[in-house]
């Protein structure tokens, strides 16, 4: 496969651009044509004139194309407004086409079956790229869907976008379908010769503590550990809740881990209500961290990147990078593109999402580099190109920006460590282990009174127990206690039985049963005072308990069923001891 690269100037120029090709195309065994063509300006009429002109110069040619926020030529960032990517593939076996559809929320699934039925049905097809304009429809409904595609293609892509981020329009067109601003474009690849992967390149890390999605809908994150979601930004960022907002958080993106790989996520706006609009769909339930981009990092991913994607001996590079690392770099965005280059013919786009299919799931990504890298026929060994930083100096000392995110990593670490303590040891019994009185007191109640579950107590006294400290000390006394939280434990995990437990105080104790195994209450007690009763003490020897136990009765308060359980517990007590009593 050859290809040529060139900027769109004018009618006249792109006609001899055209003629150059025909020209070299005789001289070569050649199948297919294709041209690829990306604007940074919403121009539909400029665009239409590079349309027609194809047509009638090489009507046998596909080509696709979208605007975007900033087009990638021979690996670089290109200072003109409209490149052009022509592809001359040579094996005749290689076949491309073109599909365009228009899109809204109610067709847009129709659309997604129409061309998984079109891949299923067509072996030659090797891999699907895409372009669509992202802001018409949801594309998580579009990723399911296409996800169902036969296993073995490549599937990948960007969403259209315009110079401008605010600009809430960008179009899409083909040589199937006008330019527009609500279609989708695919271009389907493949042919017995004709080799395709696909690789992600991310290089963002994750920066401070977790945070848990608690409230969203959709495209919508209103909270994050049930605060206004914003504030997280706010904090820890210091960034307002203003117009600026989009460009401001967007090197801060949200990372969270879907199966093995790393899903970004960015906040394209804020509401006055705290909560953000998302690029994507972000489930309630989501561990989410925030992360940043560091240059040496990224730069270090780019390299190992592309050594591997080296060994792939890539012709063609497709990229599909994210608006947000054109602005992370500014005046250094070549740095991350421009490797590529080394490899292969590198041309691409800067999109409104990247789209990446692994295994079988297509995923929307934010803030990663996509790449698609083509070949025809076979690897060569020992032909891989090396890799050309381009003087870009990684340097061997770690940046101080990478130090400090190590420094609040590690800190964040430590802090959630010791608050995990903290919280176990604030509702802990630290005697025998088993929740304090306090916490398994708020169990009780919001058992009963928040989630009114079918509850049964059982309140635990050990018999006689002042003669134990009385006889052989409170070190023995302490052992007993130990024993019986011991004992209680084996035998309540022995049942299967979802029950916790607690101490109440001294040497009294509580569990509390809901559900289904809160019926059973006077045999699970039995079952605890028969297990203590085997247990033996090296100085203290046999002892026992005596058990009450209530259940829940329409009306009850929390206080009502341990008021029971207690007289239950008072009545064994009275009437011989060692013994369960029900009230
Ligand atoms: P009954 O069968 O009626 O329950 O008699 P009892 O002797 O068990 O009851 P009583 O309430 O008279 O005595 C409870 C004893 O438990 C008194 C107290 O010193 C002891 N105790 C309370 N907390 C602890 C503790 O943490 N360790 C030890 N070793 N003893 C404790
Ligand atoms: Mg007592
Ligand atoms: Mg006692």
């Amino acid at each position: 496969m050859k290809q040529i690269q060139f900027d769109y100037k004018n009618k006249e120029m792109l006609l001899q651009d055209i003629r150059r090709v025909k020209q070299w195309r005789q001289l070569n065994i050649s199948s297919s044509v294709s041209f690829e063509i990306y604007s940074e300006i919403l121009d539909k009429n400029a665009i239409e004139i590079i349309c027609e002109t194809i047509r009638t110069e090489m009507p046998d040619a596909v080509y696709s194309g979208c605007t975007t926020n900033g087009n990638i030529m021979l690996g670089e960032l290109s200072r003109s407004n409209i490149c052009i990517i022509c592809t001359v593939y040579e094996y005749p076996d290689t076949q491309i086409s073109v599909m365009q559809r228009n899109i809204d929320m109610h067709n847009l699934a129709e659309v997604c079956r129409e061309v998984v039925e079109y891949v299923n049905s067509n072996e030659w097809i090797k891999s699907v790229e895409m372009m669509i304009t992202i802001r018409t429809v949801s594309t998580t409904l579009m990723c399911e869907e296409l996800s169902k595609m036969r296993e073995g293609v490549e599937l990948f892509g960007g969403g259209a976008f315009a110079i401008d981020i605010d600009e809430q329009h960008s179009y899409v067109f083909s040589s199937d379908g006008e330019c527009r601003n609500d279609a989708i474009v695919f271009r389907f690849l493949g042919g017995e010769n004709l080799h395709v992967s696909t690789w992600q390149i991310t290089g963002w890390k994750t920066l401070g503590r977790e945070h848990i999605v608690t409230k969203s809908d959709g495209k919508v994150l209103y909270e994050l550990d049930n605060q206004p979601a914003f504030d997280v930004y706010y904090k820890y960022l210091n960034i307002e809740n203003d117009r600026n907002f989009f460009r401001n958080s967007l090197e801060f993106p949200l990372i969270y881990k879907n199966g093995d790989y790393n899903v970004l996520r960015a906040p394209t706006g804020s509401n006055r209500d705290g909560s953000l609009i998302m690029t994507a769909n972000i489930a309630e339930g989501t561990h989410v961290r925030m992360a940043y981009g560091d240059p040496e990092i990224i730069l270090r991913t780019v390299q190992s990147g592309s050594e591997d994607i080296a060994k792939f001996q890539p012709q063609v590079l497709h990229i599909y990078s994210c608006a947000a690392r054109r602005f992370f770099w500014g005046e250094m965005a070549d740095s991350e593109t421009k490797p590529f280059q080394s490899i292969a013919q590198t041309s691409g786009f800067y999109t409104s999402g990247e789209f990446l299919r692994k295994e079988r799931d297509l995923v929307q990504h934010n803030v990663t580099l996509v790449i698609g890298a083509l070949r025809e026929g076979n690897i060569i060994p020992g032909m891989e190109s090396n890799v050309d930083l381009h003087g870009f100096h990684i340097s061997k000392q770690v940046s101080l920006i990478s130090r400090l995110a190590n420094f609040i990593d590690i800190s964040t670490a430590e802090l959630e460590e010791a608050n995990r303590k903290l919280e176990r040891l604030a509702v802990t019994d630290g005697l025998t282990g088993l929740y304090n009185r306090n916490k398994i007191q708020s169990i009780i109640v919001d058992c009963i009174e928040e989630q009114g579950l079918d509850t049964a107590l059982i309140m635990i006294d050990i018999d006689d127990f002042k003669k134990v400290n009385d006889t052989y000390g409170h070190d023995d006394g302490d052992e007993v206690l130990r024993g019986l939280s011991r004992s209680m434990n084996e035998t309540v995990k022995k049942l299967g039985v979802q029950a916790k437990l607690g101490r109440w105080g001294g040497e009294e104790f509580m569990v509390c049963i809901t559900g289904e195994d809160s019926k059973n209450a006077p045999q699970i007690a039995e079952a605890l005072r028969a297990a203590f009763n085997k247990v033996e003490f090296k100085e203290a020897g046999y002892q026992t308990i005596t058990a009450g136990v209530s259940t829940f009765k329409p009306g009850d308060t929390a206080e009502d069923v341990c008021k029971r359980s207690d007289d239950a517990l008072y009545h064994g007590k009275r009437s011989g001891k060692n013994k369960v009593v029900v009230l």
